[in-house]
Order: C-alpha cells, then sequence, then structure tokens
C-alpha cells in the first residue's frame, strides 16, 4: 500500500497548479490553451475564440458574511470573472452560476445575493444563462464560470513579454487589501464590544475597493482606442508581486519596477501607515485590487505617456538579470510572491 502523504502547503496553490497541469496533456485541437492564463483559449472558427474561465468563492476563506452585505458578494463575484475575460483582452458574454446554500439562508437571502448577481451582469452586458444549486453543510459557497469572446490574434497571453518592454499597471494599488484592514478592525472591536458603532469614516475609498471592486473593463476600451495591443496581461488578484512573477515566468523574462511609481492612493497610504504597515508593501502584495498588469512595446510609449489609468511602473528585462523591486533607496531587492496563501 502507498502510504505516502505530501501536504499541500508543501507545494502552495500555485505549485499544486502547477503538479496537476504537467500530467494534463490537450487533445482537441479546438483548445488553444489550456491551464495556465487568467482564462482557457478555445476556437470557435472564422477567427474568433471562446474565453472561459471560473472563480469560486467561499465564506470564511474569501469572504466575510458579518460585513460583506450579500448583494456586494454577488456583485463582486461576477466583476471578479469578468476581470479573468478582461485579462485575456476579450468581452465577458455569458456567466453560470452555482451556489451551495446552508438552512441559515432564507429565500431573500439568495434574492439578495442575485440582486448583486444581476445587478453586475446589467452593468458588464453579461447574460446570466445557467448554473447549479446545491446544499452545503458549512455556509455559502459561489462559483461562477464566464464566457467571453475575441478575435484569435487579439488575445493577450501571460506569455508575450519582451525585454524592454515597459511594464503598466491600471488604477492604483493596494487599497483593497487596507479596506479588509479596516472592516476586521472593526469585526474585532465589534465583538469585543457590540455597543460600539463601527468606526468607517474616511475610509470610503479603501472599503469600496474591497467590497465593491470593478473589472476593468473600461481600460481594455481605452488600449482599443489608443490601438494599443498588450505584449502580456494579467489580472491582480493576488498582489502585484505575484502576478508580475506569473508574467515573467510565463515569459521566461526579468523585470526592474520602481517603488516610487506604484499608483497609490493617499486614503490606501494614510491607513496602512495608521496600521504600521508599508504602503509599498501593501501595493506589492495585498490582493483583490482587480486592476490589470500589462506589458507594452517601447513604440506604444507616447499612447500610454501621462494616460490617467494608465501608470508605467517599470521595464522587462532579460531572464538572467532576475526579477527586482526598486525599492525608496534604490536598492535593488528580489521581487517575492507573498499574495493569498490559503492552505
Ligand atoms: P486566476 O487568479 O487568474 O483566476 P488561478 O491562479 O486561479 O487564475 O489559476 C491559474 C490557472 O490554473 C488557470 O488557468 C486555471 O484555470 C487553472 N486551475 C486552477 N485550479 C485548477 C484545478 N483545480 N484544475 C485545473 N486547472 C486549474
Ligand atoms: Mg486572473
Amino acid at each position: 500500500m502507498d502510504t505516502k502523504r505530501t501536504e499541500i502547503n508543501k507545494l502552495g496553490e500555485f505549485g499544486l497548479i502547477d503538479h496537476l497541469a504537467a500530467s494534463i496533456s490537450l487533445v482537441n485541437s479546438t483548445s488553444l490553451k489550456g491551464i495556465g492564463d487568467d482564462a482557457a483559449v478555445i476556437d470557435i472558427g472564422n477567427g474568433d475564440v471562446s474565453l472561459l474561465s471560473t472563480d469560486m468563492l467561499i465564506e470564511g476563506v474569501h469572504f466575510d458574511l458579518t460585513y460583506l452585505p450579500l448583494k456586494y458578494l454577488g456583485y463582486k463575484a461576477v466583476a471578479v470573472n469578468v476581470s479573468d475575460i478582461c485579462a485575456m483582452n476579450g468581452v465577458a458574454e455569458q456567466i453560470t452560476v452555482s451556489v451551495a446554500l446552508s438552512n441559515r439562508f432564507p429565500v431573500e437571502a439568495v434574492e439578495e445575493l442575485y440582486d448583486g448577481i444581476k445587478l453586475a451582469c446589467s452593468n458588464y452586458h453579461v447574460d446570466l444563462v445557467g448554473g447549479d444549486t446545491t446544499s452545503s453543510l458549512s455556509g455559502l459557497v459561489i462559483s461562477i464560470t464566464v464566457f467571453g469572446r475575441a478575435k484569435n490574434e487579439n488575445v493577450v497571453y501571460r506569455s508575450g513579454a519582451k525585454e524592454h518592454d515597459l511594464i503598466v499597471v491600471t488604477g492604483d494599488l493596494g487599497g483593497a487589501y487596507m479596506g479588509l484592514q479596516i472592516l476586521e478592525r472593526e469585526k474585532r472591536v465589534f465583538k469585543e464590544n457590540p455597543q460600539v458603532q463601527p468606526d468607517l469614516d474616511g475610509h470610503d475609498y479603501i472599503l469600496q475597493r474591497q467590497m465593491r471592486p470593478e473589472a476593468r473593463v473600461d481600460v481594455i476600451n481605452y488600449l482599443k482606442e489608443l490601438e494599443v495591443c498588450p505584449t502580456s496581461m494579467i489580472d491582480i488578484s493576488d498582489g502585484l508581486a505575484s502576478e508580475l512573477l506569473h508574467i515573467c515566468k510565463n515569459s521566461s523574462v526579468g523585470c526592474h519596477i520602481y517603488d516610487e511609481k506604484i499608483p497609490i492612493d493617499a486614503q490606501t497610504s494614510m491607513t496602512a501607515l495608521e496600521f504600521e504597515l508599508d504602503p509599498s508593501t501593501c501595493a506589492l502584495n495585498g490582493g483583490e485590487d482587480y486592476e490589470l498588469l500589462f506589458t507594452i512595446a517601447q513604440k506604444d510609449y507616447e499612447k500610454i505617456k501621462g494616460n490617467p489609468h494608465m501608470t508605467i511602473i517599470g521595464h522587462i528585462t532579460d531572464a538572467n538579470e532576475g526579477m527586482y523591486y526598486i525599492d525608496k533607496q534604490g536598492t535593488a531587492v528580489e521581487l517575492k510572491a507573498q499574495g493569498w496563501t490559503h492552505f
């Protein structure tokens, strides 16, 4: 009998996925891209591809209903899926929604969840076309699968970054993580003293970043208008450092990014300092911003320069030069992915 037992945390989430992917091969010529990007890419003929991605949110792991209302959860579950289609430079068109519910939830609660899902569907022009409903013994599980579409030639993979390309991020980073810190703090205070009202004043922006993230469909449209096709792209769900390492690994390149260039909102910085955290560390390792990280060829610099939605934070180097973050003192620090560890 084989008694071998390897703990999952020995491999980590990404190590486990790589381990499983190594033994999986594709047999259909229509499966253009399988495991390893933000969405799978499927040939549907005439130069068009279907993009397919799925994401599961588990109560107690990904969300806490003591501070995230069900309507927000529904919205967020759709947004994070649409974000993966954006990361392929595609357009999301349909979703299926699967839920596992315990008897803790009345019909009204499920309706609230679906109000958020429907609002997101309407905002992103996505149709809800099916799903599955089942029971759960421990809390709520919501799993959404999204279908998107693109022209095959326009699909952007994690693997296309080239030496000298510029590294760009959209919006600002670290806000969702600091929003979570505020919510967790107020939850602790409430547990200790239920009479105390939560102190959320002055934190509206970062709370919105945590509770109501948006997929950057607008950025995909701007890029199209600007006639810029990124050379590689990924969405930031686990933190800038982790996602940049994915791009570098998949593209077999290195990178330099600069602390002073990383876009951080003033509210994020102030809250980080309040918690005695370095704002840059929050931007590098805090997850759930759902901004886009992409690389562009140098020739497109003028088209992106000064754009209020996009910031150039560094450049791609040869793989031999490694992956570095240049800190405030100008010291090159090797980039390490901390990201989220679920295991
Ligand atoms: P993202 O953060 O963009 O949603 P993930 O890190 O969750 O991407 O997944 C990376 C890749 O691994 C994706 O291609 C995803 O489809 C694939 N993947 C994740 N979990 C599994 C699994 N259990 N079995 C097969 N493929 C998986
Ligand atoms: Mg992704």
